[in-house]
């Protein structure tokens, strides 16, 4: 965010008496009023290259599906980046049982910024990969990890690049980045294995009670195309319709007012909670759980179009 020179502008031009000094204050308050995007009251500005370094870093890491090797360091570079950018950060390890009776160790990353703020938003997005690309079109490929480039890495990078800049720039309400583990380990047939850390997480809110939920996933395809998740739209249409006109009114076309596919996905255990809870998801992906997800797929514009709208619609929740 770049804030007006105040000082070099009054003393270079008028050099104000007392007197002036408030009035140009006023005038200058006026133009750059809440949500107008320019100086302290407009939110800071999203880097999507910035945030396409975070997509690539998860990859290199590995294949990061749960009890594997890359998915325990993900956890420890997840929660050091995130403690780099001055959030308040906690794990919360928890047992994810299979209807298979297998049981996972997994750990939702939770961090927080203007914890002091009564009203608070969540941003989440999984960080887990699946651990077979089960949907892959050569058989030989079906049992391997998917590199989840789109699938896992894109919705953190969003929420990582949100955070650095949360970090700098104290939110005007609370915020709680949650990357939650254990998304997309089950089997296509059994929705119940699958979104294992939001269904844990929203099970023992313990008094914790968002104003919204919004989910980022498979944020990160090249020219992303956001319809209107359809349990999103029936069941938090007012939270949806808000994200989508701050997207309209910013001008970012990657927010289309169509419904989409339902999906299941982290934002169910919040709507079944009762909480207002939407996903943003371009579902339409032709690589989805191959072992063809990776980064060149993926693009920074369309990380930069979702961080932008989060970032727009957070501040507004402050004015
Ligand atoms: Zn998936």
């Amino acid at each position: 965010m770049r804030r007006p020179n105040l000082n070099s502008r009054v003393g270079r031009t008028v050099r104000p008496g007392i007197k002036i000094l408030p009035l140009l204050l006023a005038g200058w308050l006026l133009i750059c009023s809440p949500g107008g995007g320019c100086g302290p009251s407009g939110p800071p500005v999203f880097d999507g290259e910035a945030a396409f370094d975070f997509l690539e870093e998860q990859c290199r890491i590995g294949l990061r599906y749960p009890g594997s090797r890359e998915h325990r360091l993900l956890q420890r570079y997840l929660a050091d980046k995130l403690k780099d950018f001055r959030a308040n950060v906690s794990l919360q390890p928890f047992e994810g049982v299979l209807s298979t009776g297998d049981t996972l160790h997994l750990i939702n990353i939770i961090s927080n910024y203007n914890r002091e703020a009564k009203k608070r938003i969540l941003l989440g997005a999984h960080y887990d990969t699946r651990p077979v690309a089960d949907r892959d079109p050569d058989p030989a490929n079906r049992l391997k990890p998917i590199p989840g480039a789109n699938d896992g890495a894109s919705g953190v990078a969003v929420l990582l690049e949100i955070a650095r800049l949360l970090g700098e720039h104290k939110p005007p309400v609370g915020v709680d980045i949650i990357l939650f583990d254990g998304e997309d380990y089950g089997e296509a047939d059994k929705a119940e294995d699958f979104c294992l850390g939001s269904s844990y997480f929203a099970r023992h809110l313990k008094g914790y009670w968002p104003a919204s939920v919004i989910i980022v996933d498979m944020v990160g395809k090249k020219d992303l195309v956001l319809k209107k998740e359809a349990y999103s739209d029936a069941y938090s249409s007012d939270l949806l319709e808000e994200i989508f006109s701050v997207a309209h009114r910013m001008g970012i076309s990657e927010f289309r007012d169509e419904v989409g596919p339902s999906i299941i996905d982290d934002h169910l255990p919040f709507i079944r909670a009762g909480i207002p809870s939407v996903d943003l998801i371009d579902f339409d992906y032709r690589y989805w759980h191959t072992i063809q997800d990776t980064p060149d797929k993926c693009s920074p514009r369309s990380l930069e179009a979702v961080g932008r709208v989060l970032l727009e619609y957070i501040w507004q929740q402050g004015s």
